[in-house]
């Protein structure tokens, strides 16, 4: 096997964190005409990095594959569009932002959190990779640029579009070339200006058992120390951090040029980075021991299955999420298993999962239907998904879903 290097500092990894086998990649939803072709599978194995501990994905597709025909609707979330908002008003407020401010997205979806800067008469800049998403975006009246962001689109854009505000949420994790995107932020960053990032931190990831948030997708994992690291080589110091109930647990951290005398580093900052040291994260063993939790869980969610089939229980799921695809591929869990899933997002309706091949069906059929217990793929979101979908208990139905072991919820 040929030797990956890491993905920041260029050291040879080999290290495993978590081996989940051979994997689709998680977002590629299948259309019905495609339910009898083959389907590539990769390894998907996150591996650790002994110098800089970056947590971090081998490589085995292009970019472009993964991220062209993107089905992630960002608007489709009615608690996440309540968190951009509210985002959006602490930023204008902490920093004073107005109609002489520009505010710049990367990876900005379709527009769902620069609205509410757009709103307020605020000039903003979306860049997104993905046409079609980006297309939504335009329609709403958010201009958008559908490009990769990296230094090379930051050169081109620094002399009109400089930012006072940068927003990166939940991209740093996707982005392939950690060092040229870093790079961009440095170039398209104003003097004075902020950087924001939203990523889900390692220490949930590890301390909660949250494995199946690592899908192909998601190329990097984050500790804050590591992160603080990155931005470093690149000029950039974090000296703010806030941790965030978001998908799982969050980090967004407060990025300025290192330069900037008047953002000196804040308790939090310093609070965290200690926290994390004194938990174990600069050492390797911390990381090494993970994967044999991994195979735990797998036996325990097969046993919980198996325990429900047993007692000629009906098992449909609900949502159909990266993550519901990286927890069913990983442990083999097919038809025989959960005879199909409910999904809110239109365009999913009618494909099938990536590898499980289980059917995508709308939440509608649910009260037709009424099956046993109803498995909640998107943990992240169960107490909304819970009231939601209360009318299930009509007819005795139960929903099951990981605390972080998977269970039935009282
Ligand atoms: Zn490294």
């Amino acid at each position: 096997m040929s030797r990956t290097s890491c993905r920041f500092c260029g050291s040879p990894v080999d290290a495993v964190f978590a081996d989940l086998g051979m994997s689709p990649l998680a977002n590629s939803y299948l259309p019905p005409e495609a339910a009898n072709s083959m389907e590539p599978f990769y390894p998907l194995r996150a591996l650790v990095c002994e110098k800089c501990f970056l947590v971090q994905l081998e490589e085995f597709e292009t970019p472009e594959r993964i991220f062209s025909d993107y089905a992630y609707f960002s608007s489709y979330s009615s608690s996440w569009l309540e968190h951009s908002r509210r985002y959006a008003e602490q930023m204008i407020e902490r920093f004073g932002l107005g109609g002489a401010s520009h505010v710049v997205e990367i990876a900005s979806n379709d527009g769902y959190l620069l609205q509410f800067f757009h709103e307020r008469q605020i000039p903003v800049l979306g860049i997104e990779p993905a046409a079609n998403v980006a297309k939504v975006a335009l329609q709403k009246g958010i201009p958008t640029l559908v490009e990769f962001f990296g230094a090379r689109a930051a050169q081109s854009l620094a002399a009109e579009s400089a930012a006072d505000l940068l927003i990166g949420n939940n991209v740093l994790a996707h982005v392939p070339d950690l060092n040229d995107f870093l790079a961009g932020i440095k170039i398209l960053l104003k003097p004075g200006g902020v950087i924001t990032m939203e990523f889900p931190h390692l220490m949930r990831l590890i301390e909660e058992n949250q494995w199946d948030t690592i899908y192909h997708e998601h190329f990097s994992y984050f500790s804050f120390l590591t992160v603080s690291r990155v931005f470093e080589a690149h000029g950039l110091a974090l000296f703010d951090v806030e941790e965030l109930p978001t998908h799982g647990g969050s980090l967004r951290v407060y990025g300025a040029h290192a330069e900037d005398a008047e953002k000196p580093e804040g308790e939090a900052a310093r609070e965290l980075r200690e926290r994390e040291r004194g938990a174990g994260y600069e050492r390797l063993e911390t990381y090494l021991g993970y994967g044999r939790r991994v195979e735990q869980d797998k036996r325990q969610i097969l046993g919980f299955l198996i325990g429900l089939k047993e007692q000629d229980l009906r098992v449909v799921g609900y949502g159909a999420p990266a993550k519901g695809n990286t927890l069913l591929n990983y442990c083999g869990v097919r038809r025989d298993f959960i005879e199909y899933t409910c999904d809110l997002n239109p365009h999913k309706q009618g494909h099938f999962l990536p590898g499980s091949h289980i059917p995508i069906r709308s939440p509608d059929v649910l009260r037709e239907d009424r099956p046993d217990v109803v498995l909640i793929l998107p943990w992240n979101l169960k107490d909304e998904i819970v009231q939601q979908l209360s009318f299930i208990r009509e007819w005795g139905g139960r929903f099951a879903a990981r605390t972080p072991e998977l269970t039935l919820l009282s």
